[in-house]
């Protein structure tokens, strides 16, 4: 067994067989994987080998597309057979709202270049005709789908491996990860010891061990899952082509052809994490003793859709353990906190995403990003705060919902409350409706009267509708408040912060009592982040960003901290309110002592009320408004001098619908919907907040100039949507001239100006005022014109007066 190597990857399942693939299929070929037993001794033995593209999330999709499209690559390169059987796949919906799901995932395809289809009953009746039809109005037809074999697609990922010169040793076991001084590691193992340059965790149903191994946590928990194959059925084994499958969300099951029978597997809603206390490690080739009691009800609601199931007898039952993450996607990239140590973990559909997993990782560790935003299966989006009691929770509710509808406004209700403010019982008594991000309680909005403390999960415009218009009008009419505890916070401070901020930040750096917004480029020139700058003293500054990706680019700012810098991630630490509306500068002056001549985008320290506070004159809602910062322990005082103050103002509380609704009016994007690692600075405008001035070298700044030269082809516009009662949320296709030629990044409804908007990446020629497209909705083609006038304060009077 060789000693070193540059790559270490642990774990011989499809996953570490497929990161060691694209490792070398990038040109790294001093790489190894470490396998205990023989490869696939984790769950990968036992999968039923499905795979389709299906995904919420469309970075996901794409990547489960590209795994399926890799298998046939597999096989020509090594001449082994993957066993593939590209039957096709039918979904069903027997409701309108998993129909709108299914509708707008078929949109989302149009431009990803996924050829499924939006099929009716008795197109059904032809694809699936085992399927009893009785109350399915339609389903989402997706000729991709299909089965394979689990062990020869590993095994196939493995030679192709070696091909490209990685070596495989079996029957070793790591037993130890001990990070050295330099940035490398010792993998110790029960053959000896590799120094190993980055480690990769891809230990699948052990990957919990493995990490702490390491001394983190990975937030993933596995659960026991079964299926059922059948004896032959001649209704399968008579038919001249091989069923497809069959996806029943209503029965949580799926359904395909297996040999001259069927196989049958089950989402169950008493379903069982299993192995809470650790995975033994004595565990391998084996199954869970059969449990048809906890599938009893599924297997008689299969029963009813596929009646050939009861006259055809069970020849095996399959019972195993995978594992999930808390929201069901992989856990992949760089860990937090760790040098050279990579995740490739939680991969529950290892052979939709197994193949999208290698690639990301590999292109992560050889590139040093990857060519498309993975941020949904990032491993840094939790926190340190997540913990084992708050995953299991999370892992149970997503195994049971794996095949319900998933709504856009919809919060999940599983571990929660986990991490609140101190505002947390005086916004619930005030009504609030709570949503949550990064394990953190946010205000959706405030219900008052009679209204529900709940918002119903919809496609289409949901009950919030009113409480929001209210919040809205109360913002543009008078003063609202919010808390700004959802901003992730660091303070950069020490000698040479300025020039390292210069360095990381493609935007001007400002100077003392003064604040800028700039992009956070990667060196091809992606959106890393959208930062708000502030200079509190020349070698003191205050950065404020997404909450949820703090963890992720504090990863960003610890690979490329220098000497005389220090970042501290301060989110938590600091907290406060923003206030916003004409009345805002009122409210200030009501409260303190001190001088309330701030001019746009100036930052000072302030006493309000009693409180020491930071305040920074700028406002996401476009509106006159002020941030003031504080700390948590003082903000219960801060809360009650403002709102006691605000009272003959009009204040009212807002929440987040209403602050989505008010930066539409200015056409200003968000976090992961228009900015983004999908995007560069040119695509999405952020490149007017570019210091091309300065002389420092930043990072992004070759390929940004690039743009500049020679713009991108694509570009963010905005748009007056013809919508009725549902407004574009994300990536509804574009039809310019009859064809789909681009797509919504986000949308709403701008309470203000009664208007429905859409913010969509469409062809750079295309975009003048006034040009005409459609816009899918749930099916149906809406009109929309391109508007170039923000729909409130429009020469920014307001905001900047
Ligand atoms: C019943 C069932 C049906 C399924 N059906 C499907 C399906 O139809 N489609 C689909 O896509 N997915 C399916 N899955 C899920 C699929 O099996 C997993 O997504 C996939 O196997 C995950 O692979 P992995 O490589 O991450 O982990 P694993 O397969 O668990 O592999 C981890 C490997 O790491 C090794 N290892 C662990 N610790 C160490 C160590 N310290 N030193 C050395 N080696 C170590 C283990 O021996 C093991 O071989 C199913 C799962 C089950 C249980």
């Amino acid at each position: 067994m060789k000693t070193t190597t540059q790559v270490a990857v642990i774990g011989g399942g499809v996953v570490g067989a497929s990161v060691l693939y694209h490792l070398t299929k990038l040109g790294w070929s001093d790489v190894m994987l470490l396998e205990r037993s023989e490869l696939t001794s984790g769950s990968t033995w036992h999968a039923a080998g499905g795979f389709h593209t299906l995904n919420g999330d469309t970075n996901m999709a794409a990547l489960q597309g590209y795994t399926i499209k890799l298998y046939k690559e597999l096989e020509a390169i090594t001449g082994m057979s993957c066993g593939l059987h590209h039957v096709g796949g039918v979904t069903l919906a027997d409701n309108q709202d998993r129909f709108d799901m299914l509708v707008a995932e078929r949109a989302k395809h149009r431009y990803m270049g996924l050829e499924t289809e939006i099929v009716g009953p008795a197109e059904i009746a032809k694809i699936a005709p085992i399927t009893n039809l009785d109350g399915i109005i339609g389903g989402l037809y997706d000729p991709l789908d299909g089965h394979l074999d689990p062990s020869g697609t590993t095994h196939a990922y493995a030679k192709a491996a070696r091909m490209g010169g990685a070596t495989i040793e079996l029957h070793t076991k790591v037993l130890e990860t001990n990070p050295r001084a330099d940035g490398t590691w010792d993998v110790v193992t029960d053959k000896g010891t590799i120094h190993a340059e980055h480690v990769v965790n891809a230990a699948g149903l052990w990957a919990r061990e493995v990490a702490a191994m390491a001394g983190h946590y990975v937030p993933l928990h596995p659960m026991e899952h079964q299926y059922l194959i059948t004896e032959e059925t001649p209704e399968i084994y008579e038919r001249d082509v091989e069923h497809p499958h069959v996806m029943d969300p209503a029965g949580e099951s799926y359904l395909r052809q297996e040999g001259r029978g069927l196989c049958i597997g089950f989402y169950e809603q008493p379903c069982r994490p299993w192995a809470v206390d650790g995975t033994p490690w004595e565990f391998g080739h084996e199954l869970l003793p059969d449990n048809l009691d906890k599938i009893e009800d599924s297997v008689a609601f299969a029963f009813n859709r596929f009646p050939v199931l009861e006259r055809a007898g069970i020849k095996s039952v399959i019972h195993g353990p995978f594992t999930f993450a808390p929201d069901g996607n992989p856990l992949v990239g760089p860990v937090p906190g760790l040098r050279n140590y990579w995740s490739a973990c939680g991969v529950m559909a290892g052979f939709s995403q197994g193949g999208g997993v290698g690639l990301m990782l590999a292109q992560w560790m050889v590139d040093g990003e990857c060519e498309r935003d993975v941020t949904a299966m990032d491993v840094g989006r939790y926190g340190n705060w997540i913990s084992p009691g708050y995953t299991r929770p999370k892992v149970v509710e997503n195994y049971q919902r794996r095949f319900s509808v998933s709504y856009p406004n919809e919060e999940l209700p599983a571990a929660r409350p986990h991490r609140t403010t101190p505002m947390y019982e005086v916004f619930s008594d005030l009504g609030a409706v709570w949503g949550h991000q990064f394990g953190l309680e946010v205000v959706n909005y405030f219900a008052t009267g009679d209204e529900p403390t709940f918002e119903t999960p919809s496609f289409r415009r949901s009950n919030a509708f009113d409480a929001t218009a209210r919040e809205v009008k109360n913002v543009r009419q008078a003063v609202g408040i919010n808390e700004v505890h959802n901003f992730g916070k660091f303070d950069v401070t020490g000698q040479n912060a300025r020039a390292w901020l210069d360095r990381i930040m493609a935007g001007r750096i400002p100077k003392v009592g003064r604040l800028s917004l700039t992009p956070m480029l990667s060196p091809k020139g992606r959106l890393l982040g959208d930062f708000t700058v502030s200079c509190l003293a020349e070698d003191h500054f205050r950065l404020t960003a997404s909450y949820g990706a703090q963890a992720i680019h504090q990863r960003w700012f610890d690979l490329h901290v220098e000497q005389g810098v220090r970042v501290e991630n301060i989110s938590d630490k600091v907290n406060g309110f923003q206030i916003a509306g004409p009345r805002a500068r009122d409210l200030l002056a009501a409260c303190t002592r001190d001088p309330v001549d701030l001019a746009f985008l100036d930052v000072r320290p302030m006493v309000i009320g009693q409180v020491n506070t930071l305040v920074q004159r700028v406002s996401y809602t476009g509106d006159l408004g002020y941030e003031i910062y504080c700390d948590p322990m003082d903000q219960r005082q801060l809360w009650q001098t403002l709102w006691d103050a605000g009272q003959p103002m009009g204040i009212t509380p807002f929440g987040m619908r209403a602050m989505m609704s008010l930066r539409l009016d200015r056409f200003f994007g968000s976090w992961l919907a228009e900015f983004s690692p999908d995007y560069t600075a040119a695509e999405t405008g952020m490149d007017r907040f570019i210091s091309f001035k300065k002389s420092t070298d930043f990072i992004g700044r070759a390929a940004a100039e690039a743009e500049r030269a020679n713009p991108p082809a694509r570009i963010l516009a905005a748009f007056a949507v013809d919508a009725d009662d549902a407004d574009v949320t994300a990536y509804e296709p574009v039809f310019i001239d009859g064809t789909v030629q681009g797509f919504c990044t986000s949308g709403g409804y701008s309470h203000h100006a009664g208007k429905s908007i859409a913010l969509a990446l469409i062809p750079r020629a295309e975009a003048h005022e006034g040009r005409k497209v459609q816009i899918e909705i749930l099916g149906d083609l809406r009109d929309a014109t391109l508007i170039t006038t923000p729909l409130f304060d429009a020469d920014g009077t307001r905001m900047r007066g």
